[in-house]
């Protein structure tokens, strides 16, 4: 395996992989904690660090079909959520690429 690339956030609240603690956000990033995941409770952030991204795929959501991409920890391989890629629906459509990361 090869050497792994991590990101080292600095900041007073950082938001950090449950298992392994890896950096993940910081709460500035923060968009929302009102968010319900397939798992339960989710937050909303604007960007990650420190994630693999998983398959696109077609994933019907409530607020209609998005192209999403499952998201894991780049140091323990935990899923951590998803992103959004792209909105197929144009009045869905975000500039900002969002992370949803479970709580
Ligand atoms: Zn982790």
């Amino acid at each position: 395996m090869g050497k792994l690339f991590m990101y080292y956030l600095s900041g007073t609240n950082i938001f950090s992989c449950g298992t392994c603690k890896v950096h993940l956000a910081l709460f500035d990033q923060l968009i929302s904690t009102d968010f319900q995941g397939r798992y339960g409770p989710a937050y909303l952030f604007g960007e990650c660090v420190n994630v693999i991204v998983g398959e696109s795929e077609d994933r019907n959501l409530t607020t209609g079909m998005h192209v999403v991409a499952d998201i894991y920890c780049v140091r323990c391989d935990e899923h951590l959520g998803w992103k959004y890629e792209f909105a197929k629906d144009e009045s869905q459509k975000n500039s900002n690429i969002v992370v949803f990361v479970y709580i």
